[in-house]
């Protein structure tokens, strides 16, 4: 039957012989760790503390006890082994992949999305700088083919008048605003 120390854990394959129904006092070799087996194994966790010591009866069993924990440490320090052994090649490949890290942020992608957002404001302000080109040209058209304009669009002559007269004020005021300078 296996055992299995409460207190560090240790395991331990005993002939089930060796423990009757009743329960047996055994001591882990591993931890000295004294406990009473039965079938219930709940039963030993809080005895042993409180509980006198009185030595396990069988030396038998304790010899078994302390081969398979004898096995037990073996086994134990070749796992710890391992698992330093697989620490050690797990922390290898890590700090190659944080040196990749900068390599991989190296390449400026970022300074390409922060330039992205500027070529649509550049395309944006050609584009109003073009369509504020056009309107005054149109403006200017309108200025001086009003005219025409109005002869051609007759509903058109009206805001035309009045937008020549304003153009003219304008004019005039600039005009009076050079000539006052001195
Ligand atoms: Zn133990």
């Amino acid at each position: 039957m296996r055992l299995g120390c409460p207190k560090c854990g240790a395991r331990y394959e005993v002939p089930s012989a060796e423990i009757p129904d009743t329960g047996r006092e055994v001591q882990c070799s591993a931890c000295d760790h004294r406990w009473i087996h039965a079938a219930p194994p709940a039963v030993t966790a809080t005895a042993p503390d409180t509980a006198p010591r009185p030595r396990p009866t069988d030396p038998n069993v304790l010899k078994i006890l302390r081969e398979e924990a004898q096995r037990e440490i073996a086994a134990r320090e070749r796992e710890a082994e391992d698992r330093t052994g697989a620490a050690a090649s797990r922390t290898e490949p890590v700090a190659p992949r944080r040196a990749l890290l900068p390599e991989i942020e190296e390449p400026q992608p970022d300074a390409r999305v922060v330039i992205a957002p500027e070529e649509p404001e550049r395309s944006g302000f050609l584009i109003g700088f073009v369509i504020a080109l056009v309107l005054a040209a149109l403006a200017a058209a309108a200025y001086l083919w009003s005219a025409e304009l109005a002869e051609a669009v007759p509903a058109l002559a009206e805001p035309l008048a009045a937008y020549v007269e304003a153009v003219d004020s304008l004019r005039r005021a600039l005009a009076d605003a050079v000539n006052r300078t001195p």
